[in-house]
């Protein structure tokens, strides 16, 4: 339990850590609230050589909005998006699905940016980032790129973070009026990773469903989006019937790893009910009938 030797750099800008994660390459590791990280080095899972902390650079920090789209800092905290009057307005997804995130302490200190870069598919942001077609701003040696959240994952722990890059932000339209969504997490305890769960965003016209956005949460080696299940949606005024054949369409998509948490017909099941409470808790939202 306890973790190899390293050097721990804290540099006070963004130049300074690509610069550093640059001239050590594959023997530097970002770290940013610690709470995956230094569990895998304590365990060896992960022995990098040299540290490079990011908590100085204030420029990866905070919330604001600009032309309708939310800017979230990479080193923003889930207590610091849970406590964000502008997303309870803009956005009440982020909060509702960070307050569903471990534990007071790791909320304090866990940012979204290490929620989301880490890759691990039982973390709660990534399905989240999906079904809110979410940007992800990542800044390297070559400068900077925008790239999807949808996408963005290629498997467990790998993502399209290139050497010596870092996510420094991440870029979230503004749902337009006559939205609704929800995140349905099934966890055995306070404190616990997902069972299974579910996001939902969803745009209502009318009685009408314009567009919606399903992703799942640990139940596939990644967050999973559920593309079919969203196409049986899309375009339709919603009934039981259709959110019925959009759940077997997610459930099919699953492929959870067995572990305590369950076999994987229990977690598929629960990815298909998540999905269904999160569908029917969005489309009232949508409609106005439920905050
Ligand atoms: C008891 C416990 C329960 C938990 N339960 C949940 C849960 O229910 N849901 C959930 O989603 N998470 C959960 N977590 C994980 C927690 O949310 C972590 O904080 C999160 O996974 C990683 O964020 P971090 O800021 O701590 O990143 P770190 O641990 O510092 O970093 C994680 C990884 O991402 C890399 N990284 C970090 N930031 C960046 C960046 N900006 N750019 C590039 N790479 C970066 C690091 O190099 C490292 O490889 C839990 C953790 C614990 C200890």
């Amino acid at each position: 339990m306890i973790p190899g030797s390293f050097e721990y750099h804290r540099p006070a800008t963004l130049d300074d850590a690509v610069s550093l994660l640059t001239e050590y390459g594959d023997e530097a590791r970002v770290l940013a609230g610690g709470h995956s990280l230094l569990p895998m080095m304590k365990l060896r899972f992960a022995e990098p050589a040299h540290l490079v902390d990011l908590n100085d650079i204030d420029t990866l920090k905070g919330i604001t909005e600009e032309q309708g789209v939310l800017h979230i800092g990479a080193m923003t905290t889930e207590n610091e998006l849970i406590a964000s009057s502008l997303l309870r307005e803009k956005c009440p997804l982020i909060p509702e699905a960070a307050e569903l995130i471990a534990d007071p302490q790791v909320r304090n200190r866990g940012t979204i940016g290490g929620d989301i870069a880490h890759g691990d598919p039982s973390n709660d942001h990534p399905a989240v980032m999906m079904a809110l077609d979410a940007d992800l701003v990542l800044r390297g040696p070559a400068g900077e790129r925008v790239v999807p959240a949808d996408g963005f994952y290629l498997g467990t722990y790998y993502t399209l973070l290139e050497p010596g890059e870092i996510l420094i932000g991440i870029r979230v339209p503004v749902p337009p009026s006559g939205s609704g969504a929800s995140y349905q997490k099934l966890k055995r305890k306070t404190g616990d990773y997902a069972t299974a769960a579910s996001a939902v965003c969803l745009q209502m016209e009318g009685d009408i469903c314009r567009k919606i956005n399903i992703a799942l949460t640990n139940v596939g080696p990644t967050a999973l989006k559920a593309d079919e299940a969203m196409q049986v949606l899309a375009g339709q005024n919603i009934n039981d019937s259709l959110v019925g054949e959009a759940v077997r369409k997610a459930m099919a998509i699953c492929d959870p790893a067995v572990d305590l948490r369950g076999d994987v017909e229990y977690r598929t099941h629960m990815a298909g009910e998540m999905t269904r409470r999160a569908i029917n808790l969005a489309l009232e939202r949508a409609r106005g009938n439920r905050s």
